[in-house]
């Protein structure tokens, strides 16, 4: 059985990563704390912690009133209300989208993975005091969901496929474990647990029951790890019932839905029973979302029907739907997966949170079978598309990851509406900031998952380890020189006769190309991507040493957009090119045969970056007279001037205010 490390025993101190989960600590956590409670004078009101307290003062009066106590009767208010002005809200009513209590639960999440990386005792009193404050407004049967609870509970689970009920159960199981697993408190994860026993309750194929499923997925893997920190199979019977019921003859959203008005089935993945579907389709985090639930019920069943499923959504994506910066889903239509190889760069959606949900969903793969081809893509989205999703002082954020901008079209152009050239403060509908928040802050159980004898290292960044193995503590201290050279050393102590495996995954950026030092004597072998050293007789250095030298890469010339276009890499790196360092009118620029690039380390962003230069020529065409417009003139010759095309990494643009960007270029 393998598992992500528990991160409290894994200790980040690499020059890289340690400066993104501080950035989280102490800029993001405590912004996020301050939107929840809308105290941020010019950024959308959230009302999040508003909604609770309407919900608990509500909880009250019903207590006092008992049976004199008249429930508020249900009236559909629209999807997102907010107030005319802040100070026009109403103490009792229901404000922000109907999922807002997860942006709760996304904060909690992330503030348990920090706590049990650096203890503050000042941030656990105040996680204590919100929980206090959530933990209120349940109703006695367990339900906890605030938009129901206040606006009138006779249509609660009603509306399965629009409505977020399930959803904000699924976010509050993983913040109420992630807080639980942090500090040993269980009043929130007690909470969660009271919500999913109501939910089994009601939910299922017998007679009498609602047998639909979630609309957004989330709650099944969220329930699954619930099931696999308590113990109760209760949960996992209800996760393996979403998943299982999802897609069945007749279809739930077309039975809750009569008008066949909204959204397609194929949005919610609710087309086809989920072990027939083989094409990543619809809204591209659901999706992942729940391919992540099918991926842990296939490892817990041992459900290889399930597994192929899984296998195949995989590689719908891997070698269909995957932006070169491991950025999904190709249209803003729906948030959507477009068609096979449709993949625009200026029109891209690539939602921060699909990346961040596509690396749940590789995680869980690797759970299975720790095979290169998840934990590439893994390493890929996380450094390029995640990382881009926030600003390097970590007070700004992406919601859409674009692979090429000219802010003039953002601006004007209502197709590109949702492209953003600079990174916004917060988002009224906040999925995208608090989901880098608890990626980041559990950065550590993606590099490392274990069995029981072996340690499985798919991201290279330097930390300390601890692993049990037949009773005995082996410490692994690994040395990362990534992202500035491909020099990664690996201390191991105490592993001598005891069986100790050590899985080192070589990227695929290498080519293959890597040297290994400090392995001689010991058994080595090469499986799907990762050596496998054993036989520890002594303390050891390992040396890997990767080639990350620059290349150039090109895509699948089904990838329309892309054809006859180049982008270059670095390690795990995607590089882009920032009218900052260009000047204007980078469609003009083609790259020039042979390659030459050139690579400088810069201190200029704050942080150890390696900047490209590669040669290149800056192209125009040159006509006689203009014919019956000015745009238009008969071809004379081009004009070429050479230049170098300065590169820097994709997730550090527009840090430098607004410009034209682009990563792909002709040749
Ligand atoms: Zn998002």
């Amino acid at each position: 059985m393998i598992r992500p490390v528990d991160i409290k025993r894994v200790k980040i101190d690499d020059r890289f990563w340690s400066r993104e989960t501080e950035l989280v600590r102490k800029e993001v956590i405590p912004y996020q704390w301050d939107i929840l409670n809308d105290r941020v004078p010019d950024a959308a009101p959230s009302f999040c912690m508003h909604n609770f307290k309407a919900a608990g003062n509500l909880n009250r009066k019903m207590r006092t009133l008992g049976r004199d106590y008249e429930a508020p009767k249900y009236t559909y208010r629209g999807f997102a209300v907010f107030p005319e002005r802040r100070e026009e809200a109403k103490d009792d009513e229901f404000y922000g989208f109907l999922f807002q209590d997860s942006d709760f639960s996304k904060w909690i999440e992330a503030v348990g993975y920090s706590l049990a990386a650096y203890p503050d005792p000042v941030l656990e009193e105040t996680a204590d005091k919100a929980i206090d404050i959530v933990c209120d407004a349940q109703l006695p049967n367990g339900y906890l969901d605030t938009y129901y609870i206040i606006n009138g509970m006779d249509k609660s689970f009603s509306d399965l496929r629009d409505h977020h009920e399930l959803y904000c159960m699924g976010h509050l199981i993983e913040g109420a474990v992630s807080y639980y697993q942090a500090t040993g408190k269980d009043k929130l994860l007690n909470a969660a647990r009271r919500f999913a026993d109501y939910v089994a309750g009601i939910f299922g194929t017998e007679e009498g029951r609602i047998n639909g499923y979630p609309g957004h997925e989330i709650a099944e893997m969220a329930l699954f790890r619930l099931y696999e920190v308590t113990g109760e199979e209760r949960y996992r019977n209800l996760a393996e019932y979403f998943i299982d019921q999802r897609g069945q003859e007749p279809l739930y959203f077309e039975k809750e839905h009569p008008d066949m008005k909204g959204k397609p089935d194929y949005y919610h993945q609710a087309h086809m029973p989920v072990r027939k579907q083989r094409e990543a389709v619809g809204h591209a985090v659901r999706a992942v979302y729940l391919y992540s639930g099918m991926a842990d019920m296939a490892r817990i069943t041992g459900d290889t029907e399930l597994l192929t499923a899984c296998e195949a959504l995989w590689d719908s994506i891997a070698d269909t739907k995957l932006y070169i910066t491991g950025g999904i889903g190709g249209t803003h239509i729906g948030e959507a997966f477009s068609f096979p190889y449709d993949l625009p760069n200026d029109t891209a959606y690539s939602e921060t949170c699909a990346s961040i949900g596509l690396i749940f969903f590789a995680r869980r793969m690797l759970q299975i079978k720790p095979d290169r081809k998840y934990s590439d893509i893994m390493e890929l989205a996380l450094y390029n598309c995640v990382l881009s999703g926030m600003a390097l002082d970590g007070k700004s954020f992406f919601y859409v990851n674009p692979l090429e901008v000219l802010p003039e079209a953002c601006a004007k152009d209502e197709r590109k509406e949702h492209v953003k050239p600079v990174r916004q403060k917060w988002f009224g509908c906040a999925c995208c900031p608090p989901n880098i928040a608890r990626l980041l802050t559990s950065v550590g159980s993606y590099a490392y998952t274990e069995s029981e004898d072996t340690l499985f290292t798919h991201l290279y960044m330097s930390s300390k380890i601890t692993k049990s193995v037949s009773g005995r503590d082996v410490g692994i201290r690994v040395e990362s020189g990534i992202p500035v050279n491909g020099e990664v050393s690996v201390f191991v102590e105490g592993a001598a006769d005891t069986g100790f495996v050590l899985a080192l995954r070589i990227p695929g950026w290498t080519s293959g190309k890597y040297e290994i030092k400090g392995a001689e004597g010991l058994e080595t072998s090469v499986r799907d991507g990762y050596l496998y050293i054993s036989g520890f007789d002594s303390d050891r250095e390992i040396r890997l040493m990767f080639d990350i030298s620059p290349r150039v890469v090109v895509s699948d010339p089904r990838v329309n957009e892309d054809n006859l276009r180049a982008a270059v890499m670095r390690g795990p790196f995607v590089y882009c090119a920032e009218e900052a360092d260009n000047g204007k009118g980078l469609r003009s620029i083609r790259l020039k045969r042979p390659f030459e690039i050139r690579q400088s380390v810069t201190d200029e962003f704050g942080i150890d970056a390696v900047r490209l230069d590669i040669s290149a020529v800056r192209v125009s065409a040159t006509g006689g007279e203009a014919f019956a417009s000015r745009l238009y003139k008969t071809f004379d010759r081009m004009s070429e001037s050479e230049t170098d095309l300065k590169l820097i990494p994709y997730f550090l643009w527009s840090n430098r205010g607004e410009g034209e960007m682009s990563v792909f270029f002709g040749y």
